[in-house]
């Protein structure tokens, strides 16, 4: 059985981090793996706010070398020492706003790996993918060159660009028909989360969807209040 995981991609948001505190109240034993992936100046702080608690921390994205002339970037082993266990890759805002390729991702989840980090790959298509019906194709090449060639655990979220933000969701069947994919493509137990617009109000309903584990959930993990129910949702 693939683990279970709601992950809260806080993107470059600080929300209070007394956020972070209740959420910890909220779900003292969660039963699933609770994530915040914070901007990378939050990280460490966040992570020794929350060690006695069960909720962890990760990155939201990380360089292919451990360490370097690579001014502005952070390393995997970077993140790792600040106390994340995770890292976002590929992320459709870093793919758009920073050119990341597939073969770009791949080698960050390799360093990731190397650090000890587990990556979450996000994989998903535009809308102008899906009308002119590529979805597929488009998910399939993005997993064949975006997934480290190893077998080391990983995550994949399969979060639709349209759907990131602008309150629209995929419909439950179109959301089967690309986590049936990724669950043929990926190494098996891979949690296969899905992302774009997921709150309280939805989250049960996207997670009765065969093959979805979880959630990568941007706007809603900022406060308590929304993660919370999200978090409930999965337990
Ligand atoms: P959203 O973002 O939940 O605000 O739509 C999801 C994501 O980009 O990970």
């Amino acid at each position: 059985m693939p683990q279970k995981i709601a992950a809260g991609n806080w993107k470059m948001n600080a929300p209070d981090p007394a956020e972070a505190d209740t959420l910890a109240r909220q779900h003292p034993d969660p039963g699933v793996t609770v994530l915040l992936c914070p901007p990378a100046t939050l990280l460490a702080s966040l992570s020794e706010r929350l060690s006695q608690t069960k909720i962890q921390t990760g990155g939201q994205d990380c360089h292919t070398a451990a360490s370097g002339a690579h001014t502005g970037d952070v390393s995997a082993a970077m993140l790792a020492a600040a106390g994340a266990g995770h890292v976002i890759l590929g992320h459709s805002e870093r793919r758009a706003d920073h050119g990341e390729s597939d073969g770009l991702v791949r080698e960050k989840a390799e360093a990731a790996l190397e650090a000890g980090l587990t990556p979450i790959i996000c994989v998903g298509e535009t809308l102008e993918e899906r009308d002119a019906e590529r979805t597929l194709e488009v998910i399939e090449g993005q997993l064949s060159g975006s997934l480290p060639r190893t077998d080391a655990p990983l995550i994949v979220a399969y979060e639709p660009v349209w759907a990131i933000g602008t309150g629209r969701t995929p419909t439950p069947d179109q959301i089967e028909k690309v986590h049936a994919l990724l669950r043929a493509q990926a190494p098996s137990d891979t949690p296969l989360l899905y992302g774009g617009s997921v709150k309280g109000s939805n989250a049960a309903e996207i997670f009765a969807i065969a093959n979805v584990d979880g959630a990568l959930v941007g706007g809603a993990s900022l406060t308590a209040e929304a993660f919370s129910p999200i978090v409930s949702a999965l337990e």
